[in-house]
């Protein structure tokens, strides 16, 4: 195992396409690193270029103490798991899964151990005769994923590994992927456009946009600290509700917004947390509001400066939660309505709360809904 550090990573391609813009990452060792952005923002690039797959146009990278931006893919020790598989369909199970080793000419009796062994950690004993069109995605997925394991690489690189696959399945490969991750300790990098995979499988995530890297930290940080509004909105599902309103202080120094017509106090941990809020008063600020951040409260327990009056325009039952749209200032909302906030309704507490380029503002409101 090792650890993978980028250091001022980027990519030109030949027609001057800049894909990846100085790039500064550390991936630790047993770490599990997901890069995260929508399509076209050079995630793949990178990670092709650690796989030795891609020229680096610029910067180096590391894996454990060495520096390999000269040397080739097969001399990395890395194993990548691609979106396509990649299986060799005159291949069996046993044969895809055992083909790295056999290139490197490990002795028959070896190879089957170890073929067995990685086939029983992802269940696919039965199947190990089967040719890969026999084999239904999800199992095409685990093969895929067992020719990258019995390699026994010191780094996994994987590029979306399961877009192919059914919500379903999606979800019970990504559980799959984490355990398998979590008992063998190898350093991955996993590229995704999903931010629900992301936060669910990742250590820590990285955020890219554009080829330049915007926040990298624990999931959780990233949803309730986001440093700009394009995290904020990428982050979380349904994501923040962003809406521009004007900030202004009373006499008391209370800081207030307004939307839809009603005057909302923000909570005082907002302004702990953002301090510069104070130096832009009287100007348009965006205001994040969290989906579950609102509740639906009946008019008599809604306190002063907390009440936001709206007429929902569709609700939708899912389940545990219920989603309720309605507009703010013309702006589409969504709240999430659960049991938990109902009985909580009235609090300050949680204000996630993020900066944006000018100031980004998250309380708890209550919106009145219809
Ligand atoms: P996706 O999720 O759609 O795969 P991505 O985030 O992985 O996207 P990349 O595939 O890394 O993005 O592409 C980053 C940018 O580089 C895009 O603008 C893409 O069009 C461009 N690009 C990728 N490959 C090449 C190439 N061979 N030549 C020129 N430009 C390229």
């Amino acid at each position: 195992m090792a650890e993978v550090v980028l250091t001022g990573l980027g990519k030109v391609y030949g027609d001057g396409t800049r894909a990846v813009d100085d790039l500064n990452l550390e991936i630790r060792d047993g770490e599990f690193l997901v890069l995260v952005g929508p399509s076209g923002c050079g995630k793949t690039t990178a990670l092709r270029m650690i796989a030795g797959l891609e020229h680096i146009s610029e910067g180096t990278i590391h894996i454990g103490e060495k520096v390999v931006n000269g040397v080739p893919s097969r001399d990395r020790d890395v194993a990548m798991v691609f979106q396509s598989y990649a299986l060799y369909p005159h291949l069996n199970v046993r044969e895809n899964i055992g083909f790295g080793l056999s290139l490197r000419k490990l002795p028959k009796k070896e190879i089957e151990r170890r073929v067995r062994e990685v086939a029983e950690v992802l269940e696919l004993q039965e199947h190990l005769d089967r040719k890969p069109r026999a084999l239904s995605g999800g199992q095409r997925q685990r093969v895929a994923m067992g020719r990258a394991i019995v390699r026994e690489p010191q780094v996994f690189l994987m590029d979306e590994p399961l877009s192919n696959l059914d919500a379903k399945l999606r979800v019970q490969m990504r559980a799959q992927i984490a355990r398998v991750q979590r008992d063998l300790g190898v350093t991955t990098v996993y590229v995704t456009h999903d931010q629900t995979e992301a936060m669910t499988l990742g250590d820590r995530v990285a955020v890219m946009k554009r080829g330049v890297l915007q926040q990298v930290g624990p999931p959780q940080e990233l949803y309730d600290r986001p440093v700009n509004l394009f995290v904020a909105g990428f982050i979380g599902s349904p994501g923040m509700n962003l809406v521009t309103t004007r900030l202004d202080r009373d006499a008391e120094g209370r800081y207030w917004v307004a939307l839809n017509s009603d005057a909302l106090l923000l909570p005082e941990s907002v302004l702990h947390q953002r301090p510069a809020l104070a130096d832009h008063v009287g100007e348009d600020v965006v205001l994040g509001i969290r989906p579950e951040d609102m509740e639906d409260v009946a008019l008599a327990d809604a306190q002063e400066g907390q009440l936001l009056h709206s007429v929902a325009d569709l609700v939708e039952a899912m389940g545990s939660d219920v989603l309720v749209h309605f507009p703010i200032d013309a702006e589409p909302v969504v709240t999430e309505d659960t049991k938990e906030l109902a009985l909580d309704a009235g609090t300050e507490d949680l204000p996630s709360l993020t900066k944006g380029r000018d100031t980004v503002m998250v309380g708890r409101f209550s919106p009145r809904t219809r």
